[in-house]
């Protein structure tokens, strides 16, 4: 391992900012341009990522590696202990220093700390705990941390730095236990779930605490989140969704991110896909993953034993409409708040707002359109009044034709809508892009 003691701090950086792209939870803005001397500031690659706050708003993140060095060897990391790149750490101060500097010149909002194992679990947390400490008490920083949780550290110490952190994650890395032994050997599913169970009930404890003391310090505020990779086994959509859901009831995860597999190493127990990282797979996975969180879906309803894997032309939603055909047509003056969220292009904004307006009066297609309502989409599969919108038969081939045309129409072949989830609202041409990786949910994405 080629560990390299003196280098400036630029340098350092662009080493370990560049180490931590491979985490999903935040995107990288991806702009790199230099200052030309007559303004302030310049966007070199310099790990500067966004992300979204619960009310929609978006925040800009210094996204970084507190060291590359790493004493694990997972097979699918550009970090790992067999590889020969280039090897660095921050100290405390200088994250600090960074995370201040870049935080005066308001190119940041918060801080995502992650790292790799350096020495040991503990060792590693102990430094992570030091820098938080440090930049919490010392420099007295109030933005957002997002500190990353080190499989195998003590619980000590994650319960110190969850005081400190806004939001924790630990990765769960590979969605079967199996997976994790195969590419993953110095990690298991104790060492992940354990931390992740702890948070969970520190942060319930601290709850009740909050009750009765209002100003009790808060244990990491912004919930916990997880990271799982895709396509790097053979694990099947079914498999991937049904951890999913079983994380978010177990251990109330605020978001599960997943993580298109990019090979970035040649090895035996790893795939080399020739058409590159499945991101069309992880776009699916991120609608569906939607589906369950609002719309009142289950990995169950959406995929089976039988039927283990999204269908990669059709969205989920509409995949699983097309094949339920006996729950349709759905009436629109009638019909609950959950059996209209069931309805491709209907939202849960429009779904709401269809439930208030018809309780003055009873409602037609003009004012589904008003209302939001994707009538394109949700046409095939709805009524006003005991009537279609024009005159469509409730067939499935019939049905799935004429979706996949109006994809073509939207210029949009295959709705490869690779890392991007885009939704129009109000038949007013408002399209607008959601960051799939991102702790969003003040915009709706309707599917
Ligand atoms: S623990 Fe594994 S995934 Fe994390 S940096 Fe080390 S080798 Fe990479």
């Amino acid at each position: 391992m080629i560990i390299q003691e003196s280098m400036t701090l630029k340098r350092k950086l662009e080493i370990l900012s560049d180490a931590a792209k491979y985490d999903v939870a935040c995107t990288s803005s991806g702009v790199d341009r230099k200052g030309d001397g007559s303004g302030m500031g310049n966007s070199i690659a310099a790990g500067i990522c966004h992300s979204f706050a619960q009310d929609g708003r978006c925040i800009s993140l210094l996204k970084i590696l507190y060291t590359n060095e790493c004493v694990f060897d997972c097979k699918y990391c550009v970090n790992r202990a067999s590889n020969d790149v280039v090897r660095t750490s921050f100290t405390p101060e200088e994250v600090c220093h960074l995370t201040m500097e870049f935080y005066r010149r308001n190119y940041i909002e918060g801080l995502f700390l992650s790292s790799g194992v350096k020495g040991s679990p503990d060792r590693t947390m102990e430094e992570l705990l030091g820098t938080v400490r440090l930049l919490r008490h010392k420099y007295h920083f109030q933005g957002y941390i997002h500190l990353k949780a080190i499989p195998g550290a003590s619980p000590e110490l994650i319960a110190q730095a969850g005081y400190l952190a806004d939001r924790m994650s630990v990765n769960l890395e590979l969605p079967t236990a199996e997976g994790l032994k195969k590419l993953a050997p110095h990690k298991s599913r104790k060492t992940i779930l354990g931390p992740m169970k702890q948070i969970q009930q520190q942060r319930d404890q601290n709850k009740e605490e909050l009750v009765l003391y209002r100003h009790a310090p808060r244990f990491v505020p912004a919930g916990q989140s997880t990271q799982m990779i895709i396509g790097a086994l053979g694990e099947s959509d079914y498999q991937i969704v049904s951890v999913a859901e079983s994380l978010y009831k177990k251990f109330s995860l605020k978001r599960v991110f997943y993580s298109a597999f990019v090979a970035v190493n040649e090895d035996k127990d790893l795939p080399m896909p020739l058409s590159g990282p499945p991101l069309l797979r992880e776009h699916r996975l991120y609608q569906a993953d939607w589906l369950m969180r609002f719309y009142g879906f289950r990995a169950s309803e959406l995929l089976s034993e039988k039927h283990p894997d999204f269908n990669l032309l059709l969205d989920p939603k509409a995949d699983w409409a097309v094949s339920h055909l006996e729950f349709f047509p759905v009436e629109i003056n009638r019909a609950d708040y959950y059996e209209l969220l069931r309805v491709p292009g209907i939202g849960y904004t429009s779904a709401r707002r269809i439930v208030g307006a018809r309780r003055t009066h009873s409602l037609d297609f003009q004012d589904l359109k008003r209302m939001g309502v994707v009538l394109k989409r949700a046409l095939y599969f709805i009524t006003c009044n005991g009537k279609m919108m024009y005159n469509t038969r409730l067939e499935e081939n019939y049905i799935v034709r004429n979706l996949l045309d109006e994809e073509k129409l939207r210029g949009d072949k295959t709705a490869f809508r690779q890392l991007s989830l885009f939704g129009e609202e109000m038949g007013a041409k408002r399209v607008y892009q959601v960051n799939p990786a991102a702790d969003f949910t003040g915009k709706e994405l309707i599917i």
